[in-house]
């Protein structure tokens, strides 16, 4: 979760919360790793962290950061987090069937998806989220909190 949305929107992040979810820092603006410093960076992701409250759970923005700030975060106890299923929700140029074609190729057992919940993707994720979670589900799947 980004950190500015959840001053915007209170109500979601205690929402996601309550219904057993685990939250993640996604810095406080979406803060690309390459497009600032190293500090400016960290900061960033602390002041998040000052308002989600995540235990240190870190998904760096675009999956990018430079190797010094991996370094630092890890030195500070943060936990990255990635993912193994990048579903492509917010590409304009593929539908909601290849993003529910895409999940069902490549997830396994353990696998981290990323779905997105921006204005890019909210359409096509009103149609695949739930099928890919009963399709998962009847697949066996069990979802997991970190
Ligand atoms: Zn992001």
């Amino acid at each position: 979760m980004v950190g500015e949305n959840a001053v915007r929107y209170p109500h979601l992040l205690a929402e996601v919360r309550k219904r057993g979810h685990r939250v993640g820092n996604h810095t406080y603006n979406h803060l690309g790793g390459f497009q600032s410093f190293d500090r400016q960076y960290i900061s960033n992701a602390q002041k998040a962290e000052e308002i989600l409250k995540t235990g240190k759970l870190f998904r760096p923005p675009h999956g990018w950061m430079s190797p010094l700030q991996y370094r630092r975060m890890l030195r500070d106890s943060w936990n990255i987090v990635m993912w193994d299923v990048l579903t492509r929700d917010y590409n304009h140029t593929v539908s909601a069937a290849w993003v529910f074609a895409n999940v069902r190729k490549y997830t396994r057992p353990g696998s981290i998806i990323t779905f997105h919940d921006s204005l890019k993707s909210i359409g096509k994720l009103r149609i695949i989220l739930p099928d890919t979670i009963t399709w998962l589900k009847n697949q066996g799947y069990e979802f997991k909190v970190l």
